[in-house]
Order: structure tokens, then sequence, then C-alpha cells
């Protein structure tokens, strides 16, 4: 028998963690739980660590860290918890570790991503922040530790399945034309223009066809979450971004496309369910039962597709326009947003302020090449300083 993997969930009381446990535990052969990390619902990740008896879970502080090693150690466990950066970068990159999940969100997830790329681990990528922050650099450290990494988010995951295996060559090489990232267009896709200043954070956090945490539903709402995307394919495929076309799908059944040269399309399709993709890259290149219900066509009945219309999603110009700035830029416009969408969720922010923000921190500063992380750091520190100071101005 081949020894089961062992899986370090990175973010693994999130809805992205959550799912890969849920995967996880339906093949209990294959899959074993190495590591586990939680921020902010501490409970949650002590009653993971009982159900899966992680060799190293990982706390938020050194409080967090000692009340969570009392009541594992009271339960009989032996799992040693560490805490911070520090702690989340050594279970990551920690020598029995075959696959790293990366589901923290935002910036956060960086060091801890990275940790697992330069230790050549297999690397399961949802923390899309990570890469759009540092992409030259992360996909530098990919080649050089010949990590394998491999995409969560399902539009990514879904161009992954479309390529061929060698696409590494060059997409003009493997005859691309064009990739299509599909978008639901989330929430407010036809809601009067007009309303958008009076929606609330619970109404950005009410996605039509998927379930996620609240930072990712808002980035879905104002499309910010399509324009990561688009400068993470950019990294992901070798992509110009303008090779890529985004589709808005209302019913997320089609995860995004392929246009060949010859007039071939590739699309994968699928339940919107992140339990796909997760058990993609975790069987890749196997495939695995992950628990989603088969497509019903029938009840689909229809697949619709239209233009993103620019003057209801603002960040999604902003996002194309960091991408071809490239440089400092996509880490400025990340950094932003997340100053932006916390904003917003405490109420302290309108919706079409998110954009407005973004786009005067993006202003302030003209992008520049980046040689370290300690440079993506700094970027993404000058940003925040310059979001908090827009936010003291219009609060
Ligand atoms: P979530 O908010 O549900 O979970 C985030 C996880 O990160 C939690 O475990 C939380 O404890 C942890 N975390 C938060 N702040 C942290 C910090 N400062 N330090 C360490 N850990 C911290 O988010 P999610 O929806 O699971 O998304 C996770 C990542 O996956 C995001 O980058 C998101 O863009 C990406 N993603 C999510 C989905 C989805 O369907 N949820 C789809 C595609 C990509
Ligand atoms: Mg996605």
């Amino acid at each position: 028998m081949i020894a089961a993997q062992q899986v370090c969930v990175l973010g693994a009381t999130g809805s992205i963690g959550l799912s890969t446990l849920d995967v996880i535990a339906r093949h209990p052969d294959r899959y074993q739980v190495f590591a586990l990390s939680g921020f902010s619902r501490l409970a949650e990740l002590q009653a993971l660590c009982l159900r899966f008896r992680p060799c190293f879970a990982v706390a938020p502080d050194a409080l967090a860290a000692r009340q969570l090693q009392e009541a594992l150690h009271g339960a009989g466990l032996s799992t040693r918890v560490l805490f911070g950066e520090a702690g989340l970068c050594e279970v990551a990159a920690h020598p029995e570790v075959d696959s790293v999940m990366a589901a923290i969100v935002g910036a956060a997830g960086l060091k801890p991503t990275l940790a697992a790329v330069e230790a050549g681990k297999k690397v399961l990528l949802a923390n899309k922040e990570a890469l759009v922050m540092s992409g030259a650099l992360f996909m530098q450290a990919v080649r050089r530790s010949g990590a394998l990494l491999l995409p969560i988010d399902s539009e990514h995951n879904a161009i992954f399945q479309c390529l061929p295996g060698d696409y590494s060559r060059g997409l003009a090489q493997v005859g691309v034309r064009r990739v299509l990232l599909t978008a639901s267009g989330g929430p407010f896709r036809e809601t009067p223009l007009e309303q958008l200043a009076d929606v609330s954070p619970e109404q950005a956090c009410a996605h039509p066809n998927w379930s996620m945490g609240r930072k990712i539903s808002v980035d879905s709402a104002s499309m910010m979450n399509k324009g990561l995307e688009l400068i993470e394919a950019c990294w992901l495929f070798d992509a110009a971004p303008a090779q890529i076309e985004v589709v808005i799908h209302p019913q997320s059944v089609i995860h995004s496309l392929v246009d060949y040269v010859d007039g071939s399309v590739l699309a994968q399709l699928g339940n919107p369910d992140m339990r796909t993709p997760i058990s993609h890259a975790l069987a890749w290149p196997q495939r695995i039962d992950s628990g989603v219900p088969p497509l019903d066509l029938f009840a689909v009945a229809r697949l619709d597709f239209q233009a993103p219309d620019e003057q209801r999603f603002p960040c999604l110009r902003l996002a194309r326009q960091a991408a071809e700035a490239g440089g400092t830029a996509p880490a400025m416009l990340n950094a932003a947003n997340e100053v932006a969408v916390a904003a917003f969720l405490d109420r302290r922010l309108r919706f079409p302020e998110i954009a407005s923000m973004i786009d005067s921190v993006l202003n302030a500063e003209s992008a520049v090449a980046v040689e370290s992380i300690d440079a993506v750091m700094a970027a993404d520190r000058r940003a925040r300083e310059r979001a908090g100071q827009w936010l003291s101005r219009h609060g």
C-alpha cells in the first residue's frame, strides 16, 4: 500500500479549508492531515484538531496557542501547537509534509504560501492574493524549488484542465488564442446603478451561486475577484493581460474556457462546488470522488453569456490596469482592496467607494519593478497607509 499523503491545511477554519477537510475525510487511506491553522474561529479549530488529530496546529498568537495546547493535551492528543506567521511557515515547509493547501485569505497568506513553494511542496493555491502580490518572484521560486503549483480557484483549475500538459512551453506554442475567464456577475449584476451606493454587506455577501468567505464574496460583488483572477491567470499560464477575456456567465456552470487557433473552444463544466477543483488538485493526475453530485444539464437547461459592464464594475478596469503596469501595482491594488473591503464590511465605506479608494491609491505612486519580497511588503504597507488616509478624509 502507498503511504498516505501528508497534507497541511492553512486556513482550515475557512470555507476552502473546510471543503478540503470534507474531501480528505472521504479518503482516509490517501490523505492524512499533518497540520491545521486557524485565526479567528478558535473553537472550530479545536474541534477540527479533535477530529483530524494533526501533528501540528497553528493558532494566531501565544495565548491562543497555549489554550489550544492545553485543551488538546487534556483530550489526550499529542498535537504540537505553534503560533503566528513563523508557525505557519514552519508547518508549510515541514519535511514530512507532501501537500499544502494555501487557503488563508489575503496578504496574510503570502509568507506561508511562499514557504511551501520554497520547500518544493505540492502547493494547492486558493490564496490568489499571494500570487497577485508577488507574481514574478513567486513564479521564480516555483521554478527554482521544483514545487508543483496547482490552481484551486475554480476558473484557473478549469483552464488548467483545458490546457495540454505541455502548456508551459508558451500558450502560442500550444495553439491557444485566448483564455476566457467566466464570472457570475455576483449579486449586483442587475441592480440599478443608482442603488449600489446603498447596498449592505449582507447583500454583498449573498452570492447567487457560491458559498464563500466574506472577503471573496465582496470581491465577487465588485468583480475585483475577477480582476485578481485575471492577474492570477497571467502568472499561472504565462499569459499577457490582453490574452484573457472576462465573460459574465450567470449560471456558474462553465468554470472557464480555452479558445484554440483552430476554432476549438474547450470548457470545464460542473456544479459550483469548490470540492471539485480541490479534489482535482489533491489527486492530480488521478481523479477521486469529491462528494459533488453529478451535473444535471436538464436542470441547468440554459447557459447565458454577456460582456462585463465597466461602469458597473470599475474594479475590473483597475485590476486590468494594474496587470498591465506590473511591478508593485498589483500588490498596491490588492492592499487597497483589502482595506476597502474591510471598511465596507464594517459599514465605514459605501460599496461604490471601494473602487474610488483603490483608484486613488493606485494614482498616488507609479509602479516600479520588484526585486524582493520585502519590496512587495513595503508596497503593500504604503498602499494600506494611503488607503487609511483616504478613509479618514472621506469617513
Ligand atoms: P474564509 O474567510 O472563509 O477563510 C479564511 C481562512 O484564513 C480562515 O481559516 C481564517 O482563520 C484564516 N485567516 C484569516 N486571516 C488570517 C491571518 N491574518 N493570518 C492567518 N490566517 C488567517 O475565506 P475563503 O473563502 O476560504 O477563502 C480563502 C482563500 O481562497 C482566499 O484567498 C480566496 O480568494 C480563495 N478562494 C476562495 C474560494 C471560495 O469558494 N471560498 C474560491 C476561490 C478562491
Ligand atoms: Mg474563482
